[in-house]
């Protein structure tokens, strides 16, 4: 006996309100076509993915990597109009691969990727004894028949069940299910209706609470919660020292500040703005700024640090991130900096394109003590909190 898998992917989640069709939205930088394949490889003798014939690149693209390792085979077909249509199409394709009346059936939804190995393993064990197993969890809902919006009756919960996919059933019973919905023009919302109006018994295993449809961009997120994906603010902290020198502008926060010594360093040494940039690669990981803009790269000699802070803005971005809040401390005991805060704040906050009301910036002095405080330099901390983009 062999069990082979009908992958249906042909539906175009419409009702996800997102223009691509849902099996390829990406779920922890997998699509759900992805997903899927994941969790039947290596459990079945071969596949067939039912698809809509505009996404057949695409599908392509996302079999291939699968292909001999996985599955002995693995092809596709179109699917039709009605799931139903998608599944007799699939079925006709797998028999004429060499599917036998005594080998057993997978009927899958793509949209259904969280199912997890442990459940397919059980299904497959459990129809080979019984014929047509699908899996089913307790209704923990009350349900109501309804007529339109007033209900008729209500069902004993406890003989209620929510039925998920993989449904599993023999070849000859599913042909000939099939064939008899097609001659009495009965239509199924699931394939072990189609099974039921043919008179074969079905079974129910215990489905799992995670092996949910993603029908609505909610479902997304509950799938994101599934499977540990968290998009949590990330904090980072970062700290500069430059040393004062004489024939230098004194540039902080990208504001130049009237004084007799200014800030020696590579590029323009606003030792603020490096801390601050500091701050953000820490939060998002990208390490620091010596990483990304080295002080031997003759590109950044004497630039602006304020053009390094744009770069690093978009860096942060590529990781799926935006600036938050952030908090500015500069350690100077001379020039006194509390004039020149406004200017500064709306410098920066224009650079890193946030609200000023996002960035605090603040000065003190170490009371004479340390380098600050015998004024060989001027150092900066500053912290931010970055948060996921959208
Ligand atoms: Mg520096």
């Amino acid at each position: 006996m062999k069990t082979f898998l009908l992958l249906l992917a042909a539906g175009s989640g419409r009702r996800m309100g997102a223009s691509q069709n849902k099996v390829f939205l990406k779920i922890g930088g997998k699509s759900a076509v992805q997903r899927c394949l994941e969790a039947f490889a290596g459990l079945v003798d071969g596949a067939m993915v039912v698809h809509r014939p505009e996404d057949a690149q695409e599908i392509a693209r996302e079999t291939a990597p699968f292909a001999p390792a996985a599955f002995p085979f693995l092809k596709t077909a179109f699917g039709g109009e009605t799931r139903q249509e998608s599944v007799e199409k699939g079925f006709r394709a797998l028999r004429g691969l060499g599917c036998a009346k005594d080998d057993l059936i997978l009927i899958h939804d793509c949209a259904r990727c969280l199912v997890s190995r442990e459940l397919i393993r059980r299904l497959i064990d459990a129809a080979a004894e019984k014929g047509a197993v699908i899996p089913g969890i307790s209704a923990t809902n009350t349900i109501k028949v309804t007529d339109g919006n007033q209900v008729v009756s209500t069902p004993d919960r406890a003989s209620l069940s929510e039925i998920q996919t993989p449904q599993v059933c023999r070849t000859e019973w599913l042909e000939e299910a099939l064939a008899r919905a097609a001659r009495e023009h009965f239509l199924g919302t699931d394939d072990a209706s189609l099974l039921e109006h043919a008179g074969f018994p079905v079974f129910i295993e215990a489905g799992e609470k995670r092996n949910i449809k993603l029908t609505t961009m909610e479902d997304i997120q509950m799938a994101e919660i599934f499977l540990g994906i968290t998009h949590m603010p990330r904090v980072g902290h970062g700290y500069d020292v430059h040393r004062f020198a004489e024939g230098r502008r004194l540039i902080l926060c990208g504001v130049e500040i009237p004084h007799p010594l200014g800030l020696l360093g590579h590029s323009d040494a606003d030792v603020a703005v490096h801390a601050l940039m500091d701050a953000m690669l820490g939060a998002a990981g990208l390490g620091d700024i010596g990483l990304h803009f080295p002080d031997t790269d003759q590109r950044y000699k004497g630039i602006s640090s304020l053009l390094l802070l744009e770069q690093t803005r978009e860096l942060i971005k590529d990781r799926g991130y935006e600036f938050g809040n952030g908090d500015i401390t500069i350690i100077a005991q001379q020039p006194k900096l509390r004039p020149y805060i406004p200017q500064m704040t709306e410098t920066l906050s224009r650079v890193l394109e946030i609200g000023p009301e996002a960035l605090n910036i603040k000065a003190t002095t170490t009371e004479k003590l340390g380098f600050e405080g015998r004024m060989e330099g001027i150092s900066a901390h500053a912290v931010c909190l970055l948060k996921p983009v959208g």
